[in-house]
């Protein structure tokens, strides 16, 4: 049993609180929203009263925050990395900047703690279910002293490399997927306009060269995948929302890089248009209605 602190109850970290708990971890917790602490209490959680209580005894500290912000100013002004004991192991498993990773971390190194940038795929259903991925990134030997942590929350954690590489990885999954969708979208218009059914060009696509995660899964078309959220009016699965904001991120990282990624620029755009357009609570597949509105536009001009 590991004495682990938490911070940041909401739809990721409430459930991954709830299976450390149920796997006999002592887990204490906090959370801004009363509604979120009552959730994880029901869970076996200890609800304690400041952000820096869920540091006593704990020997490791896992934050689950909306952004960089809320994570740099709970190090920064929380009093979390005055009231841990000397080395503990802080692990930011939210999605944040690198840059601002990389400054968490530094900030936690130079109070005498060690720590880890841990983002995760998988989503609310991966974090009930246990079967998150993380990608960690870090000083491998405290990846290895973490790893029998994370696999309670998850199925799968790849050491990445050095401090913010698991972010650098989350992004750069993040913005494959956020293309190929745009890509398989287009494939569907077009094969509307050319008279192909959606299960002629799903029956062959999704067993050929142009098969991918957004085509066989998360099909942006109802019929071929019951199960993708275009059957259920693109009921999220992953929203909009997040995805604009994780490609927000992955050009952010681009510019500070000097890095030109045209294709992940030109995705930022159209997401955020959809997600202007009503989009951004929808899954981010609803992007082949902005697409289809867009190539529609063209032919009539
Ligand atoms: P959420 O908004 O449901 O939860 C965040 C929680 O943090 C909220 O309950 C909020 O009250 C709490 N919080 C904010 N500031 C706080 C503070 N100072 N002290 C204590 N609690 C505070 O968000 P979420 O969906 O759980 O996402 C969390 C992170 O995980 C984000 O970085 C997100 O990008 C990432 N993520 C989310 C998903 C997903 O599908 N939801 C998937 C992968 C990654």
């Amino acid at each position: 049993m590991t004495d682990i602190g938490i911070i940041g109850l909401g739809n990721m970290g409430g459930p991954m609180a709830a299976n450390l708990s149920r796997a006999g971890h002592h887990v204490r917790g906090f959370d801004l929203s009363a509604s979120a602490c009552v959730a994880a209490a029901e869970q076996g959680v200890e609800i304690v009263e400041a952000a820096s209580d869920v540091c006593t005894g704990a020997e490791v500290v896992i934050t689950m925050l909306p952004s960089g912000e809320h994570v740099l100013d709970l190090y920064r002004n929380g009093g979390l990395l005055e009231a841990a004991s000397p080395g503990t192991l802080f692990v930011d498993t939210s999605t944040i900047e690198v840059g601002e990773s990389r400054l968490a971390r530094d900030l936690a190194v130079k109070a005498g703690h060690r720590a880890l940038d841990a983002p995760v795929s998988g989503g609310v259903v991966g974090a009930t279910a246990g079967t998150l991925t993380f990608m960690v990134g870090g000083e491998a030997a405290d990846f290895q002293n973490v790893e029998p942590i994370l696999s309670v929350m998850g199925k799968r954690a790849v050491h990445c490399g050095a401090s913010g590489a698991g972010q650098a990885t989350k992004i750069c999954n993040n913005m494959i997927l956020a293309i190929s969708m745009i890509g398989v979208s287009e494939a569907f218009v077009l094969g509307e306009a050319l008279g192909v059914s959606h299960e002629a060009l799903f029956n062959v696509v999704s067993t050929a060269t142009g098969q991918c995660w957004a085509l066989n899964t998360n099909c942006p078309v109802p019929g071929p995948v019951t199960t993708s959220p275009a059957n259920s009016d693109f009921d999220p699965g992953f929203a909009t929302a997040l995805m604009v904001k994780d490609l927000g991120l992955s050009q952010r990282a681009a510019d500070g890089a000097g890095v030109v990624t045209e294709l992940g620029k030109h995705a930022h755009e159209l997401y955020v248009h959809y997600s202007q357009q009503g989009g951004a609570d929808r899954d981010f597949s609803g992007i082949i209605n902005a697409v289809r509105e867009s190539i529609e536009k063209e032919a009539r001009a």
